[in-house]
């Protein structure tokens, strides 16, 4: 896949900013008069029709809303981008000359939805934002993005917004940053954005998820931005000022994706050296580790005793949680490296069973 960038490249991150949905003209035109003042805003973005996920809530103005946009482009010269869901909403942004489409998480979530933005959208030369579908779906991502590909664009930008989750979280969705990472891995020429106002749900995360997503190398973010956040008819608490907004980016550190001084790389060199070689020794460990899983299996298999022994089980997890935080190490991650751990072993010593 050849991609190309969204915007022309320019050494700091590509920053979206704009009301989660245009209201009025006075609040769109306001807001983002606002924004375009900063100097900081490549982009200005509003929802014309709001996918809700109960009905009942504010659908967005509609073509209205469109016009609005149109002249508000007009007076600040800035590039916008709007929500399509469908075929018609393409036809509709490209009448009213809007620069830069984004498919939303729930529609990115349905291949006919995403094929029929794609078809409508042939022989059209526009850029497109990809939102990750609601679950952590590499695939469904990929395939998007992949369906617009084909169609002939190849400005094609990928936006993490997080992802739903029934367990609480501080997050209204959870970040799962394994999974862009995953997405990048796969599609190296990307552009990442992130969307902390929807990861987020509430505008006192967004400075600090907007923060871990340039660590991570993150191309850009999509920040929602309202004259009054409070009043706002959708995603109220996400929501920030564009004075907010100007605080927030002021603050972020942008790191240097590469060294440019050869001695600073010889030294980080030589600390992965390090890693390399702990690496290692934590395979060999591991190998052996499920060699004795093997022999137990073996035993199990003699005494026709189950695999899964799980007081033997509840009480290794306890106690090796139990010295790892000792260790320093997050429950987190201890419990996720042993429950992997578990389940290999489990497969193991299934195999030493099923042979006869
Ligand atoms: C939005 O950007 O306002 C929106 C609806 O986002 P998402 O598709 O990520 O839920
Ligand atoms: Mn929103």
């Amino acid at each position: 896949m050849k991609l190309l960038p969204i915007i022309k490249k320019k050494n700091s991150p590509t920053i979206i900013a704009g009301p989660c949905s245009a209201e009025t003209k006075e609040q769109l035109y306001q807001t983002c008069m606002q924004l375009a003042a900063l100097g900081t805003v490549d982009i200005l973005r509003a929802g014309i029709w709001k996918p809700r996920t109960r009905p009942g809530h504010f659908e967005g103005v509609g073509e209205i809303g469109l016009q609005w946009l149109q002249e508000v482009k007009q007076a600040t010269h800035l590039p916008t981008t709007i929500e399509v869901a469908t075929a018609k909403h393409v036809e509709l942004a490209l009448k009213y000359e809007v620069d830069i489409l984004w498919v939303g998480s729930r529609t990115t979530t349905n291949p006919f939805s995403v094929q029929e933005i794609a078809s409508a959208l042939k022989g059209v030369d526009i850029p497109v934002l990809v939102k990750n579908p609601p679950s952590p779906d590499l695939g469904l991502w990929m395939g998007a993005i992949e369906r617009f590909y084909k169609s002939g664009l190849q400005q094609i930008a990928a936006v993490h917004r997080g992802f739903s989750s029934h367990q609480k979280s501080i997050y209204r969705n959870k970040p799962l940053w394994e999974i862009p990472i995953a997405l990048k891995k796969e599609l190296p020429q990307i552009e990442l954005f992130c969307d902390p106002s929807h990861i987020g749900g509430n505008r006192d995360l967004i400075a600090s998820i907007a923060q871990y997503a340039y660590e991570l190398n993150f191309d850009g973010l999509m920040i929602e931005t309202h004259q009054q956040p409070d009043a706002a008819w959708s995603d109220a608490q996400q929501q920030v000022t564009p004075e907010q907004l100007d605080h927030i980016l002021s603050e972020l550190k942008v790191p240097l994706k590469e060294l440019s001084n050869p001695n600073e790389q010889r030294t980080l060199d030589l600390l992965r050296e390090n890693i390399n070689k702990i690496d290692d020794a934590l395979l060999e460990l591991l190998v052996s580790r499920m060699e004795v899983s093997k022999e137990i299996g073996l035993f199990k298999q003699k005494n026709n005793l189950s695999i899964l022994q799980q007081q033997r089980w509840g009480s290794l997890l306890d106690s090796r949680v139990k010295t790892g935080k000792h260790l320093g190490l997050s429950e987190r991650f201890l419990k996720k490296y042993l429950e992997a751990l578990h389940q290999e072993s489990i497969k193991h010593q299934h195999k030493v069973l099923s042979k006869k």
